[in-house]
């Protein structure tokens, strides 16, 4: 099997050589058979072929059986046509990846501010308010006059249920509770439609428990109760939003991984951003960036009825957890003092027995 690694731009480089790490280390121990490449992206694609992704890499990442896709420094980037393509944007758009997992769970160990949190954000990811990449063709963003800027928030009855059934079908695996996200009493239409499709669906899993919140009233919600919940489905934009709260919640974003899945492809990502605050430092947290590695392996193991894989990926988790119990040798933003690179080499040890 293939996975095509892409560094992005910021810490990408950092923490996807820490990622690396530990999936080489998997892949050692179970004897997996993945074969890693790597392809220029971001900000050093631009400046070597004149575009943050070029046609050969679009065609290498058809060609893998996944991506492994650091985070980039897309509010940088220049327009579009000038080569700035937003990789995840593309990926999301052209691979149909309609389902962004993002899980948020208290780790012990980990300066968590809500410690009994453990649930999963399952956003909508080809629709809402995102502009470049919500249209067939050209963009849901526009300016008529150079004084007025409109944005135009697509939801479709065929992507509200396809991402409500995939949060059903995870809750049905877990603690067995839906929680849909919406904002209905304003958006009648919209994210009127959205409650409903994702209400019917639900109404098919026979012992899930629904509720349904107002966003805004989910952001109060997620700290007073955040023990809670289990699966919560919402839209594009709502669902970014919240899963970085979530993560924050969990201990820091630095936690908080993410698969973008379809019905025939995934890619790995953390859900957090470049941070070009800390960027070239060896002190970001790679730990989002690999677990995300970790869903997108345990998806191809499930999807490929590959055991090994899916026990590689658990491992992955284990090590995390046992890295975390310790302590003190964690990255900075945890309260550790252990650069990047060396809690890669600690996960890859502990990885490997
Ligand atoms: P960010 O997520 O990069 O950073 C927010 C804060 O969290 C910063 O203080 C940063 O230092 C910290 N942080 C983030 N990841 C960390 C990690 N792994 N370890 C330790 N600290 C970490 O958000 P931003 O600063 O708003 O965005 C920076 C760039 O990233 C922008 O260009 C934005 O468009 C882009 N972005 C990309 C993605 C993506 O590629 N999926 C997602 C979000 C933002």
């Amino acid at each position: 099997m293939k996975l095509l690694v892409l560094e992005g731009d910021g810490i990408g480089p950092e923490i996807t050589a820490a990622t690396v790490r530990a999936v080489g280390a998997m892949n050692h121990r179970f004897n997996l058979g993945l074969e890693l490449e790597t392809a220029d992206s971001g900000l050093v694609s631009l400046e070597k072929h004149g575009t943050t992704l070029t046609e050969a890499v679009q065609e290498q990442a058809r060609a893998a059986d996944g991506v492994i896709l650091g985070p980039c420094d897309t509010v940088v980037y220049p327009d579009v046509n000038d080569g700035g393509i937003n990789p995840s944007s593309w990926f999301r758009k052209n691979f149909d990846l309609y389902a962004n997992m993002r899980p948020s769970r208290a780790r012990k160990g980990a300066p968590a501010k809500a410690p009994d949190i453990d649930l999963v954000i399952a956003r909508e990811n080809t629709e809402g308010f995102y502009a470049d990449r919500s249209m067939f063709a050209g963009s849901g963003e526009f300016m008529p006059t150079k004084d007025v800027a409109l944005a135009v928030r697509k939801i479709t009855r065929e992507g509200s249920r396809r991402i409500a059934d995939a949060g059903c079908k995870l809750a049905m695996q877990r603690r067995k509770k839906l929680c849909i996200v919406h904002k209905r009493n304003v958006f009648r239409m919209s994210d009127g439609m959205f409650h409903d499709v994702a209400q019917e669906v639900a109404a098919g899993y026979d012992g899930l428990e629904v509720e349904d919140v107002i966003v805004d009233a989910m952001a109060a919600l997620l700290i007073r109760r955040p023990e809670s919940f289990d699966v919560v489905v919402t839209t594009n934009m709502y669902g970014d939003i919240l899963s970085d709260l979530a993560a924050e919640l969990s201990g820091g974003l630095g936690l908080g991984p993410s698969i973008n899945a379809g019905d025939d492809r995934a890619i790995a990502q953390a859900a957090h951003g470049s941070a070009p605050d800390i960027a070239g430092q060896n002190i970001a947290n790679p730990i989002a960036l690999m677990l995300s590695a970790g869903m997108l392996i345990n998806w191809l193991g499930e999807r490929h009825d590959r055991p090994d894989l899916v026990e590689a990926a658990r491992r992955l988790d284990e090590a995390v957890d046992a890295q975390l119990a310790e302590g003190t040798a964690v990255t900075p933003d945890l309260g550790g003092a252990l650069g990047t690179d060396a809690f890669g080499e600690a996960i890859a040890k502990r990885i490997a027995g």
